[in-house]
């Protein structure tokens, strides 16, 4: 099999994802998740006309022609506060003192706002006169009953959990997160609760993972280390197949010692590719089973896996669990300095993004090597080089996908 295409592996991934099944949870824990059904008003709000300033309700036609210099008074007949009904309509000559939030009273068309006003005694001169209907929010204007307000698909962001709040829908409908489980694989590796052999490597991939899955809000399974050993493998492999995606890293390469793909094969995984055409995260394998498990094979590079999460794993999870919007956003960005294409590959490299006066300006966060984690750990973004672009030179616009967390900028930026 020829290496896939970041875009048809990705594809080839998206073919197998099913969306999980709905389930309702509660108001607050729906943040971040994505709304399974259309939600419907079942009030009017406004519920009436109210009032949008501190002011006065008056009737249009007895201030038209007012002026600061001439200014027409009304008599104040009425003081009505938010969540007061009105009982008197208002008639000619006269006002109602009104509240931000309150109900209108019959027979006005305008609300005065309070500093367009001077107040003398029971009256009120009117300085300026608005616009005929002007600083009155009309019934309904927000939701209207029986009309559907949130629509299927819906990611469930805090705007949209106060609408939900709004319509008092204490449990909401959403479509579920797949159950995950994450296996690092190495004679090599450590445990973070295992003393220093300086011999070892530390085992940065399971708390990698565990950290990228956790930030799209799922709570994943560590299955520990296993060795390079068929008997290790299997067993703790087939554990994993226990869930709905299994994210197993190191040992999918074609190394003596590399025998994640022949036991999941032995498994019964059926492959759809096994490389892609990147840098880093060349060893790749993805795969299923009759059950619906979707296997990844992440490379054992702490970078590439890391990378190979975010432009696979990552999208596969969001469709899992409704998401429309499953890729990582992209900013342009401006090279500061020469960026060597990776052949026929596509090159992700990790940057650290700046706003000048032209826009964004992407740097590299050190050396590029896939095993070197710190230049993820600094990065706020990947850029992209795609496969067969030669040299990029200093100042090219560059694409960079945001990585989760970084969409804030700095206090200087103000
Ligand atoms: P492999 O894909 O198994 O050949 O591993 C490639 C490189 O990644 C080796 O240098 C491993 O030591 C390293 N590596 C593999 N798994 C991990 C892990 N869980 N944490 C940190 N480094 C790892
Ligand atoms: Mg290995």
């Amino acid at each position: 099999m020829s290496d896939f295409s970041v875009t048809d592996a990705q594809l080839s991934i998206l073919a197998q994802m099913k969306i999980s099944a709905i389930k309702a949870v509660d108001l607050h824990d729906s943040l971040g998740r994505v709304l399974a059904k259309n939600i419907t008003a079942n009030r009017n709000h406004p519920p009436y006309d109210v009032s949008a300033m501190d002011g006065y309700a008056v009737i249009h036609a007895d201030i038209a022609t007012t002026t600061p210099d001439a200014p027409i008074s009304l008599s104040i007949v009425d003081d009505i506060r938010a969540g007061q009904m009105p009982k008197i309509t208002i008639g000619k000559g006269q006002a109602a003192r009104i509240m931000t939030g309150a109900p209108t009273p019959a027979g006005i068309d305008t609300v005065i706002r309070v500093e367009d006003t001077t107040l003398n005694g029971d009256e009120v001169a009117i300085l300026t006169p608005p616009q005929k209907g002007a600083n009155i929010r009309p019934l309904g204007e927000n939701l209207k009953t029986g009309h559907v307000v949130l629509t299927k698909g819906t990611l469930i962001t805090p705007g949209v959990l106060a609408i939900l709040a709004m319509v008092k829908q204490k449990q909401v409908p959403v479509f579920g997160k797949p159950t995950v489980a994450i296996l690092s694989t190495g004679d090599e590796l450590e445990a973070i609760d295992e003393p220093i052999d300086e011999n070892k490597i530390p085992n940065a991939n399971s708390h990698a993972l565990y950290a990228q899955c956790k930030s799209l809000g799922i709570e994943a399974t560590l299955l520990g280390i296993a060795k390079d050993d068929p008997e290790d493998l299997r067993a703790k492999l087939t554990e994993g197949l226990r869930y709905d995606v299994l994210l197993a890293s190191g040992g999918v390469s074609v190394g003596h010692h590399d025998f994640v793909r022949p036991i999941l094969d032995e498994l019964g995984i059926t492959f759809h590719f096994w490389r892609v055409a990147m840098r880093p995260g060349h060893p790749l394998a993805f795969g299923t089973t009759e059950n619906g498990t979707a296997v990844f094979g992440l490379p054992g590079n702490p970078v590439a896996s890391m990378v190979c999460f975010e432009e696979f794993v990552g999208p596969a999870l969001r469709a899992v669990m409704g998401h429309k919007k499953i890729l990582l956003r992209t900013v342009q960005a401006r090279l500061p300095h020469n960026v060597k294409g990776a052949g026929n590959r596509t090159l992700f490299i990790r940057v650290t993004l700046e706003l000048d006066d032209q826009g964004y300006v992407a740097s590299l966060t050190g050396a590029q090597g896939s095993g070197v984690l710190m230049s993820m750990a600094l990065a706020e973004g990947l850029m992209i080089v795609p496969a067969d672009s030669g040299t990029l030179q200093a100042g090219d616009m560059v694409t960079v996908q945001l990585l989760q967390g970084m969409d804030c900028q700095s206090e200087s930026d103000l």
